[in-house]
């Protein structure tokens, strides 16, 4: 059997070396010159980790990665501290797996370092898919440069503006939330002393957040910053944005905020629109993976992770039922219920975090002492980190 990937991001990378590893042959066809991520990090919640250990990266990721030590919730103009209770810390303890912060070209260079390792041919670059043909047992990938590829299978892991999907499904609504992120990587020398420390932080406030925490063993400090009340929608990657504005955004917020933007080099943006998730994913030898299928808004930090677990239970399907199309069934059936509940809950969560009440302290203590108890976390997490690819039914 041969499985094509269109698309060599987190989600397809992570697919190609589950089947390399069950003795499966891929193609991996991704549209960049060089295999690339944005420079941003990326939260690996313990399921995530426990995927990428049962390939055989683990070790690598850690070695490059933080967990970090604490997590702290500051209030957005006094920068007053709570310390609420913490899955990323005991992570290891309570689920088994640490929760990695992680550099996304640290991560993608791992992935790639272990697929070419386990075949060295597998990734070929700028081969940019354009469409697809399916006769009888065999697909057919087209790229733009009038190249093809064939193969038994077509996964499209190609992101939230896949082509395999439109090319299926046409393209799902998208409802503008009002809301984008801005994000920068601050080197940590360039940051006050004080701010040096392996601590993931809220920044809670009215109509806006932030969240930084560390990445590569602390050399690096990831800073996402949320605010409402916009009106510009281009969800991508590589688009930036200005400093001053970003300052301006965050007009009245706590020096250290401040401190943070001054030394970001380049703010990106990147616009949050919701979708409803797929009712289905594929359709006879062609399937989806990750954001191509379930693109989610980031407010539960698990898009990346859920295209971890795809490429898993993909390969398990494919390896443990012995013809292609019931496999691919089955793989989507094992994972559309969970995915649509983080597309759900992703979308919930995006008034949950702006909420009046953290304009002052006594809101913010409040609202600190209500979200961030132990038993809650645990509702909002335990079935999300508690999955076992390994264990659960394909
Ligand atoms: C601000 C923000 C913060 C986030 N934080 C987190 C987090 O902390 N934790 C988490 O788990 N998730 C997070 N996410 C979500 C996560 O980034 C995505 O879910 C994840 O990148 C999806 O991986 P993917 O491989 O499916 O798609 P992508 O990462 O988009 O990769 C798709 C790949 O396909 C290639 N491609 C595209 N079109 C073609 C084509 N036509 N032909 C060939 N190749 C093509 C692209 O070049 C790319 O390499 C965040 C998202 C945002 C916006």
């Amino acid at each position: 059997m041969k499985v094509l990937i269109a698309g060599g991001g987190i989600g397809g990378l992570t697919a190609a070396l589950a089947l390399l590893k069950r003795g499966i042959e891929v193609e991996v066809h991704e549209q960049a010159q060089a295999l690339r991520e944005v420079g941003a990090g990326v939260q690996i919640s313990p399921n995530g980790a426990r995927v990428l250990y049962e390939l055989g990266v683990g070790e690598a990721v850690a070695a490059i990665s933080c967990e970090n030590e604490a997590k702290e919730i500051r209030l957005w103009n006094t920068g007053e501290a709570w310390s609420p209770f913490d899955v990323v810390a005991r992570s290891a303890e309570i689920y088994g797996y640490p929760y990695f912060t992680v550099y996304r070209p640290d991560l993608l260079g791992a992935l790639e370092a272990a697929v070419r390792a386990a075949d060295p041919g597998c990734i070929r670059l700028g081969r940019k898919a354009e469409a697809f043909e399916q006769s009888g047992d065999r697909v057919v990938l087209r790229f733009t440069d009038g190249g093809t590829a064939e193969g038994d299978i077509l996964v499209g892991a190609d992101g939230i503006h896949s082509i395999v999907r439109r090319q299926l499904w046409g393209e799902p609504a998208a409802r503008f939330t009002g809301m984008l992120a801005w994000r920068g990587v601050i080197p940590m020398e360039r940051l006050p002393r004080h701010l040096h420390r392996m601590v993931g932080t809220n920044w809670v406030g009215p109509g806006r957040h932030v969240v930084h925490y560390p990445l590569r063993r602390g050399e690096l400090m990831n800073f996402v910053g949320v605010v409402e009340g916009v009106d510009w929608q281009v969800e991508s990657w590589t688009a930036q944005g200005d400093r001053g504005e970003l300052h301006r955004d965050y007009e009245g917020w706590h020096a250290d905020v401040h401190s943070m933007i001054a030394a970001i080099e380049t703010p990106f943006r990147w616009a949050f629109l919701a979708r409803d998730p797929l009712p289905v994913w594929g359709q006879g030898r062609v399937t989806l993976l990750g954001d191509a299928c379930h693109p989610t808004l980031p407010f539960m930090a698990q898009g990346a992770v859920q295209a971890i677990e795809d490429g898993f239970i993909l390969a398990r399907a494919l390896s443990e039922i012995p013809s292609a199309e019931p496999a691919l069934r089955r793989y989507e059936d094992a994972r559309r219920d969970r995915t649509a509940r983080m597309v759900r809950g992703s979308n919930e969560n995006a008034t949950r975090f702006h909420n009046p009440e953290l304009a002052h302290a006594e809101g913010a203590a409040a609202y600190v002492a209500r979200e961030f108890a132990e038993e809650k976390v645990r509702a909002r997490y335990d079935w999300l980190f508690t999955y076992d690819v390994n264990t659960v039914p394909v």
